[in-house]
Protein backbone atom coordinates (compact mmCIF):
# COMPACT_ATOMS: atom_id res chain seq x y z
CA UNK A 1 0.00 0.00 0.00
CA UNK A 2 1.25 3.59 -0.93
CA UNK A 3 1.41 5.91 2.04
CA UNK A 4 2.17 9.06 -0.68
CA UNK A 5 -1.20 10.43 -0.41
CA UNK A 6 -2.43 12.50 2.70
CA UNK A 7 -5.80 11.89 2.49
CA UNK A 8 -6.30 8.58 2.27
CA UNK A 9 -3.35 8.30 5.30
CA UNK A 10 -5.51 10.79 7.03
CA UNK A 11 -8.81 9.14 6.68
CA UNK A 12 -7.46 5.91 7.90
CA UNK A 13 -5.93 7.58 11.19
CA UNK A 14 -9.64 9.56 11.55
CA UNK A 15 -11.49 6.01 11.15
CA UNK A 16 -9.35 4.89 14.51
CA UNK A 17 -11.63 6.41 17.67
CA UNK A 18 -8.14 7.06 19.79
CA UNK A 19 -9.87 9.37 22.20
CA UNK A 20 -7.34 9.78 24.96
CA UNK A 21 -6.06 7.02 26.72
CA UNK A 22 -7.60 4.76 24.35
CA UNK A 23 -5.08 3.88 21.15
CA UNK A 24 -7.95 2.92 19.02
CA UNK A 25 -5.72 1.45 16.63
CA UNK A 26 -4.34 4.57 15.22
CA UNK A 27 -0.87 3.53 15.91
CA UNK A 28 -1.50 0.13 14.07
CA UNK A 29 -2.26 2.04 11.38
CA UNK A 30 0.86 4.56 11.64
CA UNK A 31 2.57 1.37 11.79
CA UNK A 32 1.34 0.01 8.97
CA UNK A 33 2.04 2.88 6.88
CA UNK A 34 5.66 3.56 7.80
CA UNK A 35 6.79 0.09 7.87
CA UNK A 36 6.66 -0.57 3.77
CA UNK A 37 8.53 3.03 4.02
CA UNK A 38 11.37 0.96 5.51
CA UNK A 39 10.92 2.24 9.26
CA UNK A 40 11.26 0.33 11.95
CA UNK A 41 8.72 0.57 14.50
CA UNK A 42 8.20 -0.05 18.12
CA UNK A 43 5.39 0.05 20.49
CA UNK A 44 6.30 1.34 24.11
CA UNK A 45 3.62 1.30 26.29
CA UNK A 46 4.31 3.70 29.64
CA UNK A 47 2.68 3.31 32.89
CA UNK A 48 2.63 5.47 36.03
CA UNK A 49 0.16 5.17 39.72
CA UNK A 50 -3.06 6.71 39.29
CA UNK A 51 -3.05 6.82 35.67
CA UNK A 52 -3.81 4.96 32.62
CA UNK A 53 -1.59 2.84 30.80
CA UNK A 54 -0.45 4.22 27.50
CA UNK A 55 0.81 3.31 24.15
CA UNK A 56 3.22 5.33 22.77
CA UNK A 57 5.07 4.57 19.37
CA UNK A 58 9.31 5.16 17.75
CA UNK A 59 9.66 4.50 14.74
CA UNK A 60 12.78 5.42 12.73
CA UNK A 61 14.48 4.85 9.32
CA UNK A 62 18.13 4.79 8.47
CA UNK A 63 21.02 4.07 11.08
CA UNK A 64 23.21 7.57 10.65
CA UNK A 65 23.01 11.02 11.26
CA UNK A 66 21.70 13.85 10.61
CA UNK A 67 19.07 12.52 12.70
CA UNK A 68 15.36 14.40 11.95
CA UNK A 69 12.52 13.91 14.70
CA UNK A 70 8.72 14.38 13.70
CA UNK A 71 6.87 14.53 16.96
CA UNK A 72 3.51 14.49 17.76
CA UNK A 73 0.13 12.80 18.76
CA UNK A 74 -2.57 9.85 17.32
CA UNK A 75 -5.15 10.61 20.84
CA UNK A 76 -7.67 12.92 20.08
CA UNK A 77 -10.24 14.84 22.35
CA UNK A 78 -13.48 13.38 23.17
CA UNK A 79 -16.19 14.44 20.36
CA UNK A 80 -18.59 16.04 22.51
CA UNK A 81 -22.08 15.89 21.35
CA UNK A 82 -22.29 13.64 18.32
CA UNK A 83 -25.57 14.34 17.34
CA UNK A 84 -24.16 18.07 16.96
CA UNK A 85 -21.78 17.01 13.81
CA UNK A 86 -22.57 17.26 10.69
CA UNK A 87 -21.08 14.55 9.62
CA UNK A 88 -19.80 11.51 11.93
CA UNK A 89 -17.15 12.34 14.02
CA UNK A 90 -14.66 9.42 13.28
CA UNK A 91 -16.39 8.62 9.49
CA UNK A 92 -13.17 11.08 7.77
CA UNK A 93 -16.40 11.81 5.36
CA UNK A 94 -15.19 14.53 2.56
CA UNK A 95 -18.03 17.40 2.00
CA UNK A 96 -17.60 20.44 0.73
CA UNK A 97 -13.55 20.43 -0.14
CA UNK A 98 -13.46 19.31 3.41
CA UNK A 99 -12.51 16.21 5.55
CA UNK A 100 -14.51 16.03 8.59
CA UNK A 101 -13.23 14.07 11.92
CA UNK A 102 -11.92 14.44 15.37
CA UNK A 103 -8.31 14.75 15.27
CA UNK A 104 -8.45 16.36 11.71
CA UNK A 105 -6.51 18.78 12.36
CA UNK A 106 -5.11 18.45 15.69
CA UNK A 107 -3.03 16.71 15.04
CA UNK A 108 -3.54 13.33 12.84
CA UNK A 109 -3.76 15.51 9.50
CA UNK A 110 -0.06 16.74 10.58
CA UNK A 111 0.91 13.41 10.82
CA UNK A 112 -0.89 12.50 7.44
CA UNK A 113 1.24 15.05 5.72
CA UNK A 114 4.65 14.16 7.28
CA UNK A 115 4.18 10.48 6.42
CA UNK A 116 3.28 11.01 2.79
CA UNK A 117 6.23 13.60 2.57
CA UNK A 118 8.35 11.11 3.58
CA UNK A 119 6.64 8.81 1.16
CA UNK A 120 7.31 10.89 -1.62
CA UNK A 121 11.33 12.18 -0.25
CA UNK A 122 11.89 8.11 -0.95
CA UNK A 123 10.22 8.22 -4.42
CA UNK A 124 12.56 11.07 -5.02
CA UNK A 125 15.66 10.55 -3.65
CA UNK A 126 15.87 6.77 -1.99
CA UNK A 127 16.32 6.65 1.54
CA UNK A 128 17.30 10.13 3.50
CA UNK A 129 20.62 10.96 3.53
CA UNK A 130 20.60 10.75 7.86
CA UNK A 131 18.01 8.95 9.82
CA UNK A 132 14.12 10.01 10.41
CA UNK A 133 11.85 9.20 12.91
CA UNK A 134 8.69 9.40 14.29
CA UNK A 135 8.08 9.81 18.22
CA UNK A 136 4.05 9.45 18.59
CA UNK A 137 2.45 9.60 21.91
CA UNK A 138 -1.29 8.43 22.73
CA UNK A 139 -1.27 10.88 25.82
CA UNK A 140 -0.91 14.22 24.46
CA UNK A 141 -4.69 15.50 25.61
CA UNK A 142 -4.85 13.51 28.73
CA UNK A 143 -2.38 13.77 31.60
CA UNK A 144 0.76 13.81 29.76
CA UNK A 145 2.45 11.60 32.10
CA UNK A 146 2.98 8.54 30.26
CA UNK A 147 3.83 10.43 26.64
CA UNK A 148 6.62 12.46 25.20
CA UNK A 149 8.45 12.49 28.24
CA UNK A 150 9.00 8.88 29.15
CA UNK A 151 9.04 8.15 25.12
CA UNK A 152 12.19 10.54 24.92
CA UNK A 153 13.71 9.10 27.96
CA UNK A 154 12.93 5.47 26.70
CA UNK A 155 14.72 6.30 23.27
CA UNK A 156 17.55 8.28 24.88
CA UNK A 157 18.35 5.55 27.34
CA UNK A 158 19.00 3.56 24.40
CA UNK A 159 21.08 5.78 22.40
CA UNK A 160 18.79 7.48 19.67
CA UNK A 161 20.25 10.67 19.61
CA UNK A 162 18.07 13.66 17.12
CA UNK A 163 19.77 16.74 15.63
CA UNK A 164 16.35 18.61 15.16
CA UNK A 165 12.75 18.03 15.66
CA UNK A 166 9.41 19.19 13.76
CA UNK A 167 6.28 19.34 15.94
CA UNK A 168 2.95 19.04 13.35
CA UNK A 169 0.48 20.22 15.92
CA UNK A 170 -1.65 23.09 14.00
CA UNK A 171 0.37 26.09 14.37
CA UNK A 172 -1.52 28.66 11.49
CA UNK A 173 -4.38 30.73 12.95
CA UNK A 174 -6.22 31.44 9.78
CA UNK A 175 -4.29 30.19 6.44
CA UNK A 176 -1.65 27.12 5.98
CA UNK A 177 1.38 29.34 5.81
CA UNK A 178 0.69 32.06 8.76
CA UNK A 179 3.19 31.14 11.29
CA UNK A 180 5.78 28.91 12.62
CA UNK A 181 6.48 28.30 16.72
CA UNK A 182 10.31 28.57 17.52
CA UNK A 183 9.48 29.01 21.15
CA UNK A 184 7.02 28.73 24.21
CA UNK A 185 5.92 30.82 26.94
CA UNK A 186 6.57 29.40 30.19
CA UNK A 187 3.65 28.44 32.65
CA UNK A 188 3.21 28.84 36.40
CA UNK A 189 0.44 28.57 38.35
CA UNK A 190 -0.47 29.05 42.40
CA UNK A 191 -2.55 29.61 45.05
CA UNK A 192 -2.48 31.98 47.84
CA UNK A 193 -4.30 31.59 51.10
CA UNK A 194 -4.45 35.28 53.58
CA UNK A 195 -5.61 33.77 57.49
CA UNK A 196 -7.77 36.18 59.36
CA UNK A 197 -9.64 35.86 62.28
CA UNK A 198 -13.86 35.45 62.00
CA UNK A 199 -15.85 38.09 63.54
CA UNK A 200 -18.58 40.71 63.96
CA UNK A 201 -18.97 42.91 60.75
CA UNK A 202 -19.78 45.28 63.44
CA UNK A 203 -16.73 45.05 65.44
CA UNK A 204 -13.88 44.23 63.39
CA UNK A 205 -11.61 45.71 65.79
CA UNK A 206 -11.91 41.98 67.16
CA UNK A 207 -11.64 40.13 64.07
CA UNK A 208 -8.95 40.35 61.02
CA UNK A 209 -10.75 40.49 57.70
CA UNK A 210 -8.47 38.25 55.32
CA UNK A 211 -10.64 40.22 52.33
CA UNK A 212 -8.22 43.05 52.76
CA UNK A 213 -5.17 40.77 52.82
CA UNK A 214 -6.24 39.23 50.02
CA UNK A 215 -6.95 42.20 47.60
CA UNK A 216 -3.25 43.76 48.54
CA UNK A 217 -1.91 40.17 47.70
CA UNK A 218 -3.72 40.10 44.32
CA UNK A 219 -3.36 43.72 43.46
CA UNK A 220 0.35 43.00 44.12
CA UNK A 221 0.26 40.29 41.67
CA UNK A 222 -1.51 42.16 38.90
CA UNK A 223 0.62 45.96 38.98
CA UNK A 224 2.86 46.79 37.96
CA UNK A 225 3.41 44.63 34.65
CA UNK A 226 6.23 41.70 34.91
CA UNK A 227 8.01 43.16 31.95
CA UNK A 228 7.30 44.96 28.53
CA UNK A 229 8.34 41.43 26.37
CA UNK A 230 11.75 40.51 24.78
CA UNK A 231 12.41 40.33 20.82
CA UNK A 232 10.75 37.33 20.58
CA UNK A 233 8.25 36.66 23.36
CA UNK A 234 5.29 39.36 24.25
CA UNK A 235 5.06 40.81 27.70
CA UNK A 236 4.52 38.05 30.73
CA UNK A 237 0.83 38.23 31.72
CA UNK A 238 -0.53 37.07 35.17
CA UNK A 239 -4.02 36.38 35.80
CA UNK A 240 -5.91 35.73 38.81
CA UNK A 241 -8.45 33.19 38.33
CA UNK A 242 -10.18 33.08 41.25
CA UNK A 243 -10.55 34.75 44.38
CA UNK A 244 -12.70 32.29 47.08
CA UNK A 245 -14.18 33.46 50.42
CA UNK A 246 -17.12 31.61 50.32
CA UNK A 247 -18.75 33.66 53.27
CA UNK A 248 -22.74 33.57 52.87
CA UNK A 249 -23.49 36.13 55.67
CA UNK A 250 -23.28 39.88 55.27
CA UNK A 251 -22.51 40.21 58.91
CA UNK A 252 -19.73 38.09 59.52
CA UNK A 253 -16.46 38.73 58.87
CA UNK A 254 -14.73 35.71 57.44
CA UNK A 255 -11.50 33.43 58.81
CA UNK A 256 -9.72 33.45 55.08
CA UNK A 257 -9.46 34.12 51.73
CA UNK A 258 -7.81 32.53 48.68
CA UNK A 259 -7.10 32.79 45.16
CA UNK A 260 -5.23 31.21 42.56
CA UNK A 261 -3.43 32.80 39.50
CA UNK A 262 -1.67 31.70 36.17
CA UNK A 263 0.82 33.81 34.80
CA UNK A 264 2.52 33.29 31.20
CA UNK A 265 6.06 34.11 31.24
CA UNK A 266 8.59 35.00 28.92
CA UNK A 267 12.34 34.51 28.26
CA UNK A 268 13.04 37.56 30.88
CA UNK A 269 12.48 35.09 33.92
CA UNK A 270 12.89 31.17 34.64
CA UNK A 271 10.09 29.85 36.59
CA UNK A 272 12.47 29.89 39.65
CA UNK A 273 13.70 33.66 39.47
CA UNK A 274 9.51 33.97 38.52
CA UNK A 275 8.70 32.15 41.92
CA UNK A 276 11.22 34.16 43.88
CA UNK A 277 9.71 37.81 41.75
CA UNK A 278 6.31 36.75 43.30
CA UNK A 279 7.47 36.21 46.94
CA UNK A 280 8.87 39.77 46.80
CA UNK A 281 5.88 41.41 45.41
CA UNK A 282 3.50 38.79 48.11
CA UNK A 283 5.80 40.12 51.08
CA UNK A 284 5.84 43.49 50.13
CA UNK A 285 2.13 43.92 49.63
CA UNK A 286 1.38 41.85 53.02
CA UNK A 287 3.97 44.17 54.96
CA UNK A 288 1.47 47.32 53.48
CA UNK A 289 -1.16 48.70 55.92
CA UNK A 290 -2.92 50.53 53.05
CA UNK A 291 -6.17 48.33 53.40
CA UNK A 292 -5.60 47.25 56.97
CA UNK A 293 -4.60 50.27 58.58
CA UNK A 294 -2.48 49.37 62.11
CA UNK A 295 -2.53 45.87 61.47
CA UNK A 296 0.42 43.79 61.77
CA UNK A 297 1.06 42.43 58.28
CA UNK A 298 -1.24 40.12 56.11
CA UNK A 299 -0.84 36.47 57.53
CA UNK A 300 -0.17 34.52 53.90
CA UNK A 301 0.93 31.14 52.79
CA UNK A 302 1.35 30.08 49.04
CA UNK A 303 1.16 26.84 47.54
CA UNK A 304 2.50 26.47 43.96
CA UNK A 305 -0.14 23.54 42.45
CA UNK A 306 1.46 22.34 39.09
CA UNK A 307 4.80 21.42 38.10
CA UNK A 308 5.91 24.41 36.02
CA UNK A 309 6.11 24.66 31.96
CA UNK A 310 9.56 26.28 30.93
CA UNK A 311 9.85 28.97 28.75
CA UNK A 312 11.91 28.40 25.76
CA UNK A 313 13.51 29.61 22.48
CA UNK A 314 14.99 28.00 19.45
CA UNK A 315 18.29 29.38 17.47
CA UNK A 316 18.71 26.81 15.43
CA UNK A 317 19.23 28.45 11.89
CA UNK A 318 19.42 25.76 9.92
CA UNK A 319 16.30 24.21 11.20
CA UNK A 320 14.52 27.34 11.43
CA UNK A 321 15.74 28.60 7.43
CA UNK A 322 15.25 24.90 5.83
CA UNK A 323 11.96 25.11 7.24
CA UNK A 324 10.75 28.75 7.11
CA UNK A 325 11.71 28.76 3.28
CA UNK A 326 9.82 25.42 2.78
CA UNK A 327 7.19 27.29 3.48
CA UNK A 328 7.49 30.42 1.24
CA UNK A 329 8.54 27.96 -1.58
CA UNK A 330 5.45 26.22 -1.44
CA UNK A 331 3.00 28.86 -0.40
CA UNK A 332 4.74 32.17 -2.01
CA UNK A 333 5.10 34.03 1.58
CA UNK A 334 7.25 34.36 4.88
CA UNK A 335 5.33 32.77 7.53
CA UNK A 336 5.21 34.96 10.96
CA UNK A 337 8.18 33.32 13.42
CA UNK A 338 6.12 33.32 16.65
CA UNK A 339 6.32 32.20 20.77
CA UNK A 340 2.59 32.72 21.32
CA UNK A 341 -0.16 30.51 22.66
CA UNK A 342 -0.44 27.67 25.15
CA UNK A 343 2.17 24.84 25.97
CA UNK A 344 3.03 21.85 23.75
CA UNK A 345 4.83 18.79 23.71
CA UNK A 346 7.65 21.06 22.44
CA UNK A 347 8.40 22.11 25.95
CA UNK A 348 10.24 18.55 26.49
CA UNK A 349 11.41 18.14 23.01
CA UNK A 350 13.72 21.47 23.91
CA UNK A 351 15.69 19.41 26.15
CA UNK A 352 17.31 16.79 23.83
CA UNK A 353 17.54 18.53 20.60
CA UNK A 354 16.36 22.23 18.88
CA UNK A 355 12.42 22.09 18.22
CA UNK A 356 10.15 24.16 16.11
CA UNK A 357 6.01 23.39 15.38
CA UNK A 358 4.41 23.92 12.14
CA UNK A 359 1.04 22.45 10.92
CA UNK A 360 -2.21 22.97 9.43
CA UNK A 361 -4.91 25.74 10.34
CA UNK A 362 -5.82 25.73 13.91
CA UNK A 363 -9.11 26.75 13.37
CA UNK A 364 -11.63 23.60 14.09
CA UNK A 365 -9.08 22.25 16.91
CA UNK A 366 -11.21 20.41 19.85
CA UNK A 367 -14.57 21.47 18.68
CA UNK A 368 -17.74 20.32 17.04
CA UNK A 369 -17.29 19.45 13.16
CA UNK A 370 -13.29 19.82 13.33
CA UNK A 371 -12.13 19.70 9.46
CA UNK A 372 -9.58 20.21 7.05
CA UNK A 373 -9.31 21.64 3.69
CA UNK A 374 -8.44 18.65 1.56
CA UNK A 375 -6.22 21.33 -0.48
CA UNK A 376 -4.53 21.57 2.76
CA UNK A 377 -3.52 18.44 3.04
CA UNK A 378 -1.92 18.48 -0.32
CA UNK A 379 -0.14 21.72 0.40
CA UNK A 380 1.47 20.80 4.17
CA UNK A 381 2.95 17.69 2.55
CA UNK A 382 4.65 19.60 -0.12
CA UNK A 383 6.15 21.88 2.65
CA UNK A 384 6.92 19.09 4.53
CA UNK A 385 8.76 17.36 1.87
CA UNK A 386 10.69 20.64 0.90
CA UNK A 387 11.89 20.78 4.46
CA UNK A 388 12.64 17.32 4.32
CA UNK A 389 15.01 17.63 1.34
CA UNK A 390 16.32 20.99 2.28
CA UNK A 391 17.34 20.25 6.12
CA UNK A 392 19.22 16.73 4.17
CA UNK A 393 20.33 19.21 1.92
CA UNK A 394 18.92 18.62 -1.14
CA UNK A 395 20.19 21.84 -3.22
CA UNK A 396 17.75 21.87 -5.82
CA UNK A 397 14.90 21.39 -3.19
ZN1 LIG B 1 -2.46 18.54 19.52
Amino acid sequence: MTSTDPITNLATLIRCPSVTPAEGGALSALEELLKPLGFTVERVVAKDTGTPDIENLYARLGSDGPHLMFAGHTDVVPVGDEAAWTHPPFSATIAGGEMYGRGAVDMKGGIACFVAAVARHIEKYGAPKGSISFLITGDEEGPAINGTVKLLQWAAAKGERWDACLVGEPTNPDALGDMIKIGRRGSLSGRITVHGVQGHAAYPHLADNPVRGILQLTEALMDPPFDSGTESFQPSNLEVTTIDVGNPAVNVIPAKASASFNIRFNDTWTAESLMAEIIARLDRAAASDKLRPDRAPVSYDIVWNERPSHVFLTRNNALIDSLSGAVEAVVGRQPKLSTTGGTSDARFIKDYCPVVEFGLVGQTMHMVDERVAVADLETLTGIYETFIARWFGHAAA
